[in-house]
């Protein structure tokens, strides 16, 4: 059931791009998830097939999305952050992370990276920065974290010598362990100052193994990896980092008063069954 609060953007104008829709992506599926219209046959019947596994995925995926927003309000407001790395974007889905934080700081600055072709064709949707501020698009892969590292689009939008947040929202466990997702934010955050955030979310098996696992098998059989992780597994991440108060949560559980317009959609009744997905965010000290 699509969500009132999240709006999807109109088509741009769009760079030529093989979108492979014969080819199930899991930001289709997310976005079919949401409510979103950017999908193909080939995502909605996998999605169909995570949702047989998963019945309360859709679930998941909002409070996955809320989570992004008020971990943003609170990295713009309380932490004082005005640069932000955001690797794995997602389909425009408003509000979009720039729009969030560039309400409270209009001068911060975003630099958006994902690998899926269709991101990549909206991209325009999340290059609407305010005046002060700016935003920029990098079309990469996070494997290849050099390439992210030493780009100009980084290097033009934001200034390594000050705190950044880093955000993976909702990509980790699409990295297996054989892609090491643990070297490859230690190698993000070794490039960030003293007083740069990871804010992260992952989807875990903890509260429904069975039906977990049933829908990261639909994601497989449709040739998406998926590896879901345990508690301590999350909070390997977060190693070397202190982590900002409530910690490692249940994502619906993480500061759900913040003061974000869509958390209208925070309810608190849901259970750790039904979202599933743990998030939190760490300072570097
Ligand atoms: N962060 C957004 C979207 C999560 S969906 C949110 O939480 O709302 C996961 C996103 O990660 C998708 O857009 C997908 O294309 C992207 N992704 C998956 N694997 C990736 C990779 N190897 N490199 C870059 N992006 C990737």
């Amino acid at each position: 059931e699509p969500s009132s609060h999240l709006r999807w953007s109109e088509s741009p104008t769009a760079p030529r791009v093989d979108l492979k829709t014969e080819q199930p992506h899991s930001a289709r599926i997310y976005d079919y998830l949401l409510g979103g219209k950017d999908n193909f046959p080939a995502d909605r019947e996998a999605a169909e097939q995570v949702i047989v596994g998963f019945p309360q995925i859709r679930t998941t995926a909002r409070q996955n999305r809320y989570f992004m927003a008020r971990a943003v309000r609170y990295l713009a407001g309380e932490a004082g952050i005005t640069q932000f790395l955001d690797i794995g974007t997602g389909i425009p889905t408003s509000p979009n992370l720039h729009e969030i934080a560039q309400e409270i700081v209009p001068a911060a600055r975003v630099v958006y990276a994902d690998n899926d072709p269709i991101v990549l064709v909206h991209a325009r949707a999340l290059l609407t920065s305010s005046p002060a501020g700016r935003t920029t698009y990098l079309d990469v892969d996070l494997r290849d974290v050099e390439t992210i590292l030493t780009s100009a689009e980084l290097h033009d939008t934001l200034d390594l010598t000050r705190p950044v947040a880093l955000s993976l929202i909702g990509i980790l466990h699409f990295f297996p362990d054989e892609v090491d997702p643990y070297a490859i934010v230690a190698r993000l955050l070794d490039a960030l100052p003293a007083g740069s955030f990871l804010a992260l979310t992952h989807g875990t098996p903890d509260f429904a193994p069975a039906e977990s696992e049933q829908g990261a098998q639909a994601y497989r059989a449709h040739g998406v990896a998926v590896q879901l992780r345990r508690r301590e597994e999350v909070a390997r991440s977060f190693d070397g980092l202190d982590l900002v108060d409530p910690g490692l949560r249940v994502v619906h559980r993480w500061r759900p008063d913040g003061d974000v317009d869509v958390d209208v959609d925070v309810d608190e009744s849901l259970t750790h069954t039904q979202v599933g997905v743990y998030g939190a965010i760490g300072r570097k000290s």
